[in-house]
């Protein structure tokens, strides 16, 4: 999800530092986290704004039009971090009527603290930005003793986006050109009051290299869940049992197919593939291929289960639906789940068997067949 920004409104992403206290020797800001760079994940915050410019170093230039070109405005930055705003705002003269501006070395900043700073220059005031109350004890200290106290009563830690009335904050650079810590801060010394909107813990600012570490953490909690489905069908032939779901069930036919027809299996099995987008069963094991004749369908079943291990997902559930109108499907219920997730290696507890009848409806209500839907859920915390 991405914050849908009102129109008018702009993002500034300041990356002009050569900030290196987080080591790696490159700028942190084009530093990796978590499979995608620094920078890219503070863009992405922002996809949702009519207007983003992003303000660079003149050595990342080549780099920043590699990697960002087309979706952003990309502009050279200047010797410190005002000229750096500046020339972001210079690129969005008349272009906007408000900006926000953010540090581009704050990747994991959330829809929430974005939506907050929008939703105060909405209502009326003229400058906002995302603070969170100190809440740790502050002292003075020398020489490795505490020296003092401070009373942290209406002390407040600073983040990024600063949102801002675009001509409003231009002035402001224009008037005070000297360097400032942040926005805020001129803003203030513009006269232009500024609201406090709410910050987040997770909205860290990449600095040291343990950052990193914290970071990953916090993308770490962000859960991949994948939900899949399947279908599977086969016609019932000649035989005096069938397979369904690893169980075996004494009929007066059997079911037709390649392997052993275990068209419950087949389904789950294919909606485990396509909850990892892997396709089917006929494409990992072809039907073409003589070795899978009246094979165990177990073998796909663990395939597409060890599959998803290795992507480092577990199995939050699943669930099966035979629809057929004979064989009885209850007696066995309890056994089939028991089965499937013995071969899934899950508890019985997550795997589900039920089925129902067609009405007498169809193919399966003709009895030819018997048809198989499932659900998997696969989870990556
Ligand atoms: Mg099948």
């Amino acid at each position: 999800m991405t914050v849908t920004a009102p129109p008018g409104y702009a993002a500034i992403v300041t990356a002009a530092g050569r900030g290196t206290r987080a080591g790696g020797g490159e700028p942190k800001q084009w530093r990796d986290l978590a499979g995608r760079s620094i920078l890219a994940r503070s863009l992405d915050a922002f996809a949702g704004f009519d207007r983003v410019v992003l303000v660079v170093h003149p050595d990342d230039m080549a780099r920043a039009i590699r990697d960002f070109a087309g979706g952003v405005t990309i502009v050279t930055g200047g010797d410190t971090r005002a000229a750096s705003v500046m020339a972001g705002l210079h690129a969005l003269e008349g272009q906007a009527t408000h900006v926000l501006i953010h540090d581009g070395a704050r990747p994991l900043v959330g829809d929430a603290v974005i939506q907050g700073v929008i939703d105060a220059l909405q209502g009326g005031a003229p400058a906002a930005a995302p603070a969170l109350p100190v809440s740790d004890a502050l002292w003075k200290g020398a020489g490795g003793a505490v020296t003092g106290t401070t009373p942290r009563d209406g002390l407040f830690r600073a983040q990024t986006p600063q949102g801002f009335a675009l001509d409003q904050i231009s002035n402001a650079h224009r008037l005070h050109p000297h360097d400032a810590a942040d926005d805020v801060e001129l803003a203030l010394k513009a006269g232009i009051p500024v609201a406090i909107t709410p910050g987040s813990e997770d909205n860290l600012k990449i600095t040291f290299p343990a950052d990193f570490a914290r970071a990953e953490r916090i993308l770490g909690t962000a859960m991949d869940i994948r939900l899949g489905n399947g279908y599977d069908v086969h016609a019932f032939g000649p035989g005096n049992h069938v397979w369904l779901c690893g169980v075996q069930i004494a009929h007066e036919a059997g079911l037709v197919g390649h392997s052993d027809a275990d068209v419950g299996m087949h389904a789950l099995t294919d909606a485990i593939y396509g909850a990892l987008a892997e396709g089917d069963i006929g494409r990992h094991f072809p039907p073409s291929d003589p070795q899978w004749k009246g094979a165990d369908s177990a073998i796909f079943l663990a395939h597409a289960a060890d599959l998803a291990r290795e992507r480092g997902f577990t199995f939050g559930n699943a669930d099966v639906t035979l629809i057929c109108e004979m064989p009885k499907i209850g007696p066995h219920a309890q056994a089939m789940q028991a089965r499937l997730a013995q071969i899934m290696g899950v508890d019985a507890s997550r795997i589900s068997v039920k089925a129902t009848t067609s009405e007498r409806l169809g193919f399966t209500g003709r009895r030819e067949g018997i048809a198989a839907i499932a659900t998997a859920a696969l989870i990556k915390a």
